[in-house]
């Protein structure tokens, strides 16, 4: 339903008056000159120049700002990720390197005193934090939306800048198997000792 709107409101209109201001230029100049052609030639240059940006701003422009205003509202969105929250707060357990930036990696702590030992943790409440961080300088790094689709990175403090097709929060979850996996695999290591 979605493509057959865009389809007909981005590509059929403009292309239909491409195609059709001719063909009716012709006929029109058919009937009453006897001649196919004559009238394109009453036509002057500055018409044809101006009917050429118009449709040059209908193809090209229109759809541009289109897309730029679409990114706007997703920009100033609301956060549709409510990550889980936990009264005691959380407990740093490691860095990874992942998708060409640093995550940190957590557990939820069980309670305010509570010490972790290496063993307490199951890989399946380890989570891993968003924002990811900047590999150079490791601040928060802020998301915002590519124009040609997908997302860009960016580091607030330093010129660290990186594209991505998928938003860190789905990386995130890709980045949190991968802890988790790490950790099973240390796990056992520690335990067959
Ligand atoms: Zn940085």
């Amino acid at each position: 339903m979605k493509i057959v709107q865009f389809l007909r409101d981005k590509i059929l209109a403009p292309l239909v008056v491409v195609l059709l201001m001719p063909i009716i230029i012709s006929i029109a100049s058919k009937i009453n000159t006897g001649d196919w052609m004559e009238w394109f030639g009453l036509i002057p240059k500055t018409a044809w120049i101006i009917f050429g940006v118009v449709i040059f701003l209908w193809v090209i422009i229109i759809p541009i700002r289109n897309r730029v205003k679409q990114l706007q509202e997703l920009d100033a969105g609301p956060l549709l990720f409510a990550r889980s929250s936990y009264g005691f707060g959380w407990i740093p357990i490691g860095k990874l390197n992942y998708a060409g930036v640093v995550w940190r990696v957590r557990v939820p702590a069980t309670s305010s005193w509570k010490h972790f030992g290496h063993l307490d943790i199951s890989p399946s409440s380890i989570e891993v934090e968003t924002p990811p961080r900047c590999p150079k300088c490791e601040t928060d790094l802020e998301q915002s939306h590519s124009f040609w689709g997908g997302y860009v990175w960016r580091c607030v403090e330093c010129d660290f800048q990186k594209r991505n097709r998928d938003s860190y929060y789905r990386e995130a979850k890709r980045a949190e198997k991968i802890a988790r996996r790490e950790w099973e695999k240390q796990e056992h290591e520690s335990s067959s000792v």
